[in-house]
């Protein structure tokens, strides 16, 4: 090979790489925010709401409770199952000497969108996707997800505190799952949230975390794509 053809074909690779490496953030390659579906069994607890499957503008649960001001910031919302549930447990890590604190629960789709368009005002909309959802693509709509905070009263940095380690052992007892796990952004679109919880039931809830598997995945076993 000449020389001058060895530096074309280096510069072909550099040029290649520097495509996907830019790219890869955009998501050609995957089908988020693609074939969306509207989602038909909102009111269940294993509902399914992700960057594929949305909710309607006007869903409301009706059975929103506020969580107690004592484990939670005010005008907090929750579904009541959700909400004792979640009560329910911040009691007994009180007990055992953590201290939970909700700070977000219930959001709805207006309010989401404020939230999505604030992110894609201030940072774009590639970071608004990366780190919020789409209205109607927010699980927190269902009123069944919460954000908590620990002991050093950062959400951001709950994976820090003592408080995450009780949830890792203890969360699925309640029926909640850690949503977003470690390297699980191919299957649910989210990367890892150490803070936000999802209520599914203890049943359900024991079998995932016991199983180390998504409630996409169990979702798409169960009913199908
Ligand atoms: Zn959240």
């Amino acid at each position: 090979m000449s020389e001058k053809k060895f530096r074309i074909c280096i510069y072909t690779i550099l040029f290649i790489l520097v495509i996907v490496f830019f790219t890869k953030d955009f998501n050609l390659f995957s089908d988020f925010y693609k074939n969306i579906k509207q989602v038909k069994n909102p009111n269940q607890l294993d509902v399914l709401v992700n960057k594929n499957y949305q909710l309607q503008e006007d869903y409301m649960p009706s059975d929103l409770e506020e969580v107690h001001v004592e484990f939670a910031f005010e005008h907090k919302y929750l579904r009541k199952e959700a909400k004792n549930a979640f009560e329910e447990m911040a009691q007994q890590a009180k007990k055992d000497g953590y201290q939970i604190i909700l700070v977000s629960a219930y959001r709805s789709y207006s309010y989401q969108n404020e939230l999505y368009q604030h992110y894609v005002k201030t940072s774009g909309k590639n970071y608004a996707d990366r780190c919020s959802a789409r209205p109607g693509h927010s699980e927190h709509q269902t009123g069944l997800a919460l954000d908590i905070m620990g002991e050093n009263g950062d959400y951001n940095l709950f994976e820090d505190t003592k408080e995450f380690q009780w949830m890792r052992k203890h969360a699925y007892q309640y029926g909640f799952i850690l949503r977003y796990p470690k390297d699980g952004y191919d299957i649910t679109g989210f990367k890892y949230e150490p803070w936000h919880y999802r209520y599914v039931g203890k049943d359900l809830a024991s079998y995932l975390t016991k199983n180390n598997m998504t409630l996409d995945e169990y979702y798409f076993k169960k009913y199908g794509k």
